[in-house]
C-alpha cells in the first residue's frame, strides 16, 4: 500500500496504484508556493517558485527549506481563530493564579512571622483575601478561553473546562470568607495556623477542593495547546505541571486533615500531628507555587506559539485547511 494521501517524500520515485494518485501527486510537486517562505539559508522569499526549484539567490534547493521550516504537525493542529484571545486568555488564566498563591503565601508567612503580636492585624486580612479573591476571579476570566481556544475539542472536555471555570466563582467566595474568618481570629488575636480550628480547616478543605477540580477539569485542554507549542519545537513544555499541582494540593488537603487530628488525640501525638500537617503544607504550598511559576513560563512560551504558529506543509503548498483559515 502507498500512502497517498500525505504529498509524500518530494521528487521520490512512487509507484502509484491508480492513476487518480498519481495525477494527484503530479499537481502537488508542480504545485509552487503559495505563502511567503523565506529561503533557510539567505532569507530570500521563495513564494511562487516550484518546490523543485532552487533558490535564485543562493541555489539551495526549496526542498531543503521546506524541510526546515515546516511544522510536520500543523496540519494536525487545529486552526486558532482568535489568537490574540487564546494568548491573552492563557496569561491571564496563569499569571492570576499566580498572583493569587503568592498573597496567600506572604500573607501566611508574614503573620507567622509577626507570631500573633506583629502578625497581620484583621483589616490586613481583609485587604489580602480581597486581593487574593480579585485574582483567583481575573484567573478565572483567563480560563474561559479554555472552553474552546479552537475546533474539535470534545463535548466532554469542552464540558469539563467549563465546570472548571464555574468552580472559580465559589472559590473566590470561600477566600473571601477565609479572610473573613481569619480577621475574626486576628481581632481575638490567635495566629491562624498555630492551632487548628475547624470551621477555617473545613473552608480550607472546600478551597484546596475546588482548586483540585479546577485543575482536573482545565487539564485536557490546557494539554491540547501545550501541544501545540511542542509541535512547533518551541521548547519542551511537556513537564505535567498540571498533575505535579494536583498532587501538591493533595499534600495541602491531607496535610491539613492530619492537623485537625490534634483535636482528636492527646500529648506528644497532637503535637506530632500538627507538626507533621504542617509540614505536608507547607511543602504543598511551595510546591504549588514553583508549579504556578513553571506554568507561567510555560504560558508565555505558548501564547507565543499561538501567536506566531509555524506554517503547515498545506499552507506553504496552498492547499488544504492552513490556507483557508487566515
Ligand atoms: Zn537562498
Amino acid at each position: 500500500m502507498t500512502d497517498a494521501v500525505g504529498p509524500g517524500p518530494v521528487g521520490d520515485d512512487h509507484s502509484p496504484v491508480d492513476a487518480s494518485e498519481a495525477m494527484k501527486m503530479a499537481a502537488l510537486i508542480e504545485r509552487s508556493l503559495a505563502g511567503p517562505l523565506p529561503c533557510v539559508s539567505c532569507r530570500y522569499d521563495l513564494k511562487g517558485l516550484s518546490i523543485l526549484g532552487v533558490c535564485p539567490e543562493c541555489g539551495t534547493a526549496v526542498r531543503a527549506t521546506i524541510l526546515a521550516v515546516v511544522d510536520p504537525h500543523a496540519a494536525e493542529l487545529q486552526p486558532i481563530r482568535s489568537r490574540w484571545g487564546v494568548a491573552l486568555g492563557l496569561i491571564v488564566w496563569v499569571v492570576g493564579a499566580l498572583f493569587a498563591m503568592t498573597i496567600v503565601c506572604a500573607s501566611v508567612a508574614r503573620d507567622w512571622a509577626g507570631a500573633g503580636t506583629l502578625g497581620l492585624v484583621p483589616a490586613e486580612w481583609l485587604l489580602s483575601s480581597r486581593a487574593v479573591a480579585a485574582c483567583v476571579w481575573l484567573s478565572g476570566l483567563g480560563a474561559v478561553m479554555l472552553v474552546r481556544p479552537h475546533e474539535g475539542i470534545s463535548l466532554r472536555h469542552r464540558l469539563m473546562a467549563a465546570a472548571a471555570v464555574v468552580l472559580y466563582v465559589p472559590l473566590g467566595l470561600v477566600v473571601l470568607h477565609l479572610g473573613d474568618l481569619a480577621a475574626e481570629s486576628a481581632r481575638a488575636g490567635a495566629v491562624v495556623g498555630v492551632a487548628p480550628i475547624v470551621e477555617h480547616t473545613i473552608w480550607r478543605l472546600t478551597a484546596f477542593g475546588l482548586v483540585l477540580g479546577i485543575l482536573i477539569g482545565l487539564r485536557p485542554n490546557a494539554r491540547l495547546l501545550v501541544a501545540r507549542s511542542l509541535a512547533l519545537r518551541t521548547g519542551r513544555v511537556d513537564r505535567q505541571t498540571m498533575l505535579a499541582m494536583c498532587a501538591a494540593v493533595a499534600l495541602l488537603i491531607l496535610g491539613d486533615l492530619i492537623t485537625l487530628l490534634t483535636l482528636f488525640v492527646g500529648g506528644l501525638l497532637a503535637e506530632f500531628c500538627f507538626i507533621f500537617g504542617m509540614g505536608l503544607m507547607i511543602i504543598g504550598a511551595i510546591l504549588l507555587l514553583i508549579g504556578l511559576i513553571g506554568s507561567a513560563v510555560d504560558a508565555a512560551r505558548i501564547a507565543r506559539a499561538v501567536m506566531a504558529p509555524a506554517p503547515g506543509l498545506g499552507r506553504v503548498l496552498g492547499v488544504g485547511r492552513g490556507t483557508k483559515s487566515e
